[in-house]
């Protein structure tokens, strides 16, 4: 071999180390914190990942078996029993749907039953004129459009009378486990605006906003998980601040107690 020759060959091996050493040090660098990385996760803003990342494991300590309060065994008690908690209890829905759901046990039983049969069984969760018409509605709908079957998709579900997306996203999420969006109850609302996850002044709002900062598959449990901390920890008045497991987390003006 010449010395012209010897030399291409080590100059060629140099450029290919250089540059395997390059993208080490980049493969590097991304893993790495960021220079000015933070010690706190809220110092770089309330949809910082790790921020998020830090709130959401928070609620899966805390609430690890949070599951729907309503009682139910199919998606179509679910679907009545969702209609039924607007402006009223889950324990109070619990009470009347037992004996409803035995006199009307499928949509089909339900798209045949009078108005004031259903009405008499549902008087005490409020609004009851309403609810009845939608329930009505709902059972015709389904057993007429979609085979007697609750249809398993977000488009077919807010085509039901009575259900809007937040009840559609519940009877996803809880009956067939899909997350096609996240159900923003008033609990959901007003915590995803004390934590800074969202902004939106509407339900329909701060979803999209949810959507677009949480894991898909933190959707779900995100909501139980939040309906959960609201009903016990973070009240609409006073909330319990000091016992928050995201107190430090947290810089809602609400707050009650500051550690
Ligand atoms: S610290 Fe207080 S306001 Fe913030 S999430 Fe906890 S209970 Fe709610």
């Amino acid at each position: 071999m010449t010395a012209t020759k010897k030399i291409g060959k080590t100059a060629k091996k140099s450029a290919k180390k250089a540059l395997a050493e390059r993208t080490d040090a980049v493969k590097t660098a991304r893993k790495a914190p960021r220079a000015g990385a933070l010690k706190t996760p809220a110092a770089r803003g309330p949809l910082a990942p790790e921020r998020v990342a830090a709130i959401l494991k928070a609620l899966d300590e805390a609430y690890p078996d949070a599951v729907c309060a309503l009682h139910h065994s199919t998606p179509w008690e679910l679907l009545v029993a969702t209609i039924l908690s607007a402006q009223c209890t889950d324990a109070r829905v619990n009470m009347v749907t037992p004996e409803l759901f035995r006199r009307f046990p499928t949509p089909a039983a339900m798209a045949k039953a009078t108005l004031p049969a259903i009405e008499e069984l549902i008087r005490t969760t409020g609004f009851f004129h309403n609810k009845a018409k939608s329930i009505q509605g709902a059972a015709k709908k389904i057993t007429e459009d979609f085979g007697g079957k609750v249809p398993e998709t977000l488009a077919e579900l807010i085509t039901i009378p009575g259900a809007a997306r937040k009840t559609a996203n519940v009877v996803l999420g809880v009956s067939f486990g899909k997350a096609e969006g996240v159900v923003v109850d008033t609990h959901v609302f007003r915590i995803a605006r004390r934590l800074e996850l969202a902004r939106g002044e509407t339900p329909q709002e701060v979803e999209r906003e949810l959507m677009r900062v949480l894991p898909q598959d933190h959707w779900i449990a995100f909501s139980h998980q939040v309906i959960h901390h609201g009903r016990q920890v973070c009240v609409a008045r006073n909330p319990k601040c000091r016992i928050c497991p995201l107190e430090m987390l947290c810089r809602s003006k609400d707050k009650t107690w500051q550690s």
